[in-house]
C-alpha cells in the first residue's frame, strides 16, 4: 500500500541518518526530499510545504531530549507532524444499545459496495451481526452483486428485484432488519455520476427521511488531491460522518488523496486495500504513519526512555562521560537495558538503528550481558567502584563466585576499559562503536 510514498520518505530518512553530521545542511537536504517523495505521490504543493516547513522549523530550533540522538528527534518530529496532517485518531465507534444505520455514500465504482462487504465481514469479527439494504437501483446486477459478496459470509441482504424506487426500499430494508434484531444496518446506494445535481438532490433527500446514526463517504483513493472537492461537495448534502478510502492497493496517488481527505477536517475511518472482503484496515493515523515512515513504534520507545531515566540521570552522565565510569554504572546501563526488553526490540524502535548493526552483533551482545551481570554480582562494592584493583587473585574469587571461567572476566574489564575511554572520546555520539565496544564483535 502506498509504496511509492513510503518508499519514497524511508529513502529520504535512511539518506538522512546516514549523514555523519546532523547540521543545517543535512536538515535543509532532508526537507527537500521529502518534499520530493511528496510531491510525487499528488500531495497538494500547499500542504507539502506547510508540513515540511514545521519539520524544518522544528528541526533546527527544538532542544533535543535527553538519550535520544539528535537524528533520531528530528525523524520523530517528521513522524508527529505527518500524523497531525492525516487527522485524530478517531475510530469508529457502534453508538451502544441501539440498532446502528448506516448510509454509505459515494460516486459509481468509487467501491461502496465492496466496502460495504467489508465492512459487514469487519463487524462480524467484532461478533456485531450485520444486515444490508441493497437500495441501488440504477446499476444493473447490482442486487447480485452485493449478495454474492455478503452471503458466503452469513451476511444477510435485502433487496427488491423490480422495485425502482430507493427510498422505498430502505424503508422495507429498515423494518425488516428491525424485526431481525441485527446490530447494524448498511444501506448500499446508487453513485451515477452522471445528473450528478439530480442525484446529490436525492441523497439530501434520503439523509433527511432516513436519519441514519452514521454516514459513510467512500472515495476512491486514485483520483489523488482532487479527493479534496469530492468530499467537501459530499459534505454540503449530508453530514458525513466519516470516510473510507479504497483502492489504496497499488494507488500512486493514494498519499495524495488521503493527506487531501484529512485536510477538510474529516475522519477517515477505514482503508480500503483490495478487492477481497477482507482487505479492510480500521485507520488510525499514528500507527498508520509510523508504518508508512517505517519507524516502528516510537511512541513506546520514547514511554520506555522516560521509565527508564532515574534521578540524577544528568549529573551521571556527564561523569560517565568524563570519563568516571565505575562498574556499578556499567551494570546499572545493563540492567536499565534488560528492563527495556531485549536490545533487538530496542533497536527496532528506534529509526534506522537496526540498519546500523547487523543481527550477529546484537544476539552477541545480549549473551554477553547475561554473563556479565553474573560476574558484576560477585565482585565486592570496592571492586565494582574501582575495578583497576582486580587483580589475578581477585578474578580467581570472582570467577569461582560467578561460575564463569577467568577468561570471562578478564573480557569483561577489557570491555569496560573500553567503553570508558569510548564514552571519554565519543560523548556517546556514535551508536554503533558504542554497541561494538559494549561487547559486539
Ligand atoms: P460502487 O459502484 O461504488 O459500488 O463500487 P464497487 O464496490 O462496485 O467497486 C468498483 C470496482 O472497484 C470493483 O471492481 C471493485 O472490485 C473495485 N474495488 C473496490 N474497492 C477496492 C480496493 O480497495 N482495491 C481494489 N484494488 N479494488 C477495489
Ligand atoms: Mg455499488
Amino acid at each position: 500500500m502506498l509504496d511509492k510514498l513510503r518508499d519514497g520518505l524511508q529513502n529520504s530518512i535512511k539518506k538522512f541518518i546516514g549523514n555523519d553530521n546532523i547540521d543545517e545542511e543535512s536538515i535543509k537536504e532532508f526537507i527537500k526530499d521529502l518534499q520530493r517523495s511528496l510531491l510525487q505521490s499528488d500531495v497538494n504543493v500547499k500542504l507539502v510545504f506547510e508540513l515540511t516547513k514545521k519539520v524544518e522549523e522544528r528541526a533546527l530550533k527544538e532542544k533535543v531530549p535527553m538519550g535520544i540522538p539528535r537524528r533520531d528527534h528530528i525523524v520523530k518530529i517528521l513522524y508527529e507532524e505527518l500524523s497531525n496532517m492525516l487527522g485524530s485518531d478517531n475510530k469508529f465507534e457502534l453508538k451502544k444499545d441501539k440498532q446502528n444505520i448506516i448510509l454509505v455514500l459515494g460516486i459509481q465504482g468509487s467501491g461502496k459496495t465492496t466496502s460495504i462487504g467489508k465492512l459487514g465481514r469487519y463487524m462480524s469479527k467484532k461478533n456485531y451481526s450485520t444486515g444490508v439494504i441493497a437500495a441501488d437501483t440504477f446499476r444493473p446486477g447490482a442486487l447480485e452483486q452485493i449478495k454474492s459478496l455478503c452471503e458466503p459470509f452469513k451476511i444477510e441482504v435485502y433487496g427488491e428485484e423490480n422495485e425502482s424506487n430507493a427510498i422505498k426500499i430502505i424503508r422495507n430494508g429498515i423494518d425488516f432488519f428491525k424485526k431481525n434484531t441485527k446490530d447494524v444496518v448498511i444501506i448500499d446506494t446508487t453513485g451515477r455520476h452522471k445528473e450528478e445535481e439530480k442525484l446529490m438532490g436525492e441523497m439530501k433527500q434520503l439523509t433527511k427521511e432516513i436519519k441514519p446514526d452514521n454516514i459513510f463517504l467512500v472515495i476512491d483513493s486514485t483520483i489523488g488531491q482532487q479527493s479534496e472537492s469530492q468530499s467537501k461537495a459530499f459534505k454540503e448534502i449530508a453530514p458525513i460522518g466519516g470516510i473510507i478510502i479504497t483502492k489504496l492497493d497499488g494507488a500512486a496517488k493514494g498519499g495524495g488523496a488521503l493527506i487531501a481527505v484529512a485536510n477538510t477536517g474529516a475522519s477517515i475511518f477505514f482503508l480500503g486495500t483490495g478487492e477481497r472482503i477482507d482487505d479492510l484496515e480500521e485507520f488510525v493515523a499514528t500507527r498508520f504513519v509510523g508504518r508508512l515512515i517505517g519507524m516502528g513504534d516510537i511512541q513506546t520507545l520514547l514511554q520506555r526512555v522516560k521509565d527508564m531515566q532515574i534521578e540524577n540521570q544528568d549529573v551521571k552522565l556527564q561523569r560517565i562521560m568524563s570519563g568516571k565510569m565505575t562498574i556499578t554504572d556499567l551494570y546499572e546501563q545493563l540492567e536499565q537495558m534488560n528492563k527495556m526488553g531485549s536490545i533487538k526490540k530496542i533497536m527496532e524502535l528506534i529509526p534506522g538503528a537496526s540498519n546500523q548493526l547487523p543481527e550477529k552483533d546484537l544476539d552477541n551482545i545480549e549473551k554477553n550481558m547475561e554473563k556479565w551481570k553474573f560476574i558484576i554480582q560477585s565482585m565486592t562494592n570496592q571492586e565494582k567502584q574501582d575495578p583497576d584493583l582486580i587483580n589475578s587473585s581477585r578474578i580467581k574469587r570472582i570467577a569461582k563466585g560467578s561460575g564463569r571461567t577467568e577468561k570471562e572476566i578478564k573480557e569483561l574489564l577489557n570491555r569496560y576499559k573500553q567503553s570508558k575511554q569510548m564514552f571519554k572520546a565519543s560523548k556517546g555520539r556514535n551508536m554503533r562503536q558504542l554497541m561494538k565496544k559494549l561487547g559486539a564483535n
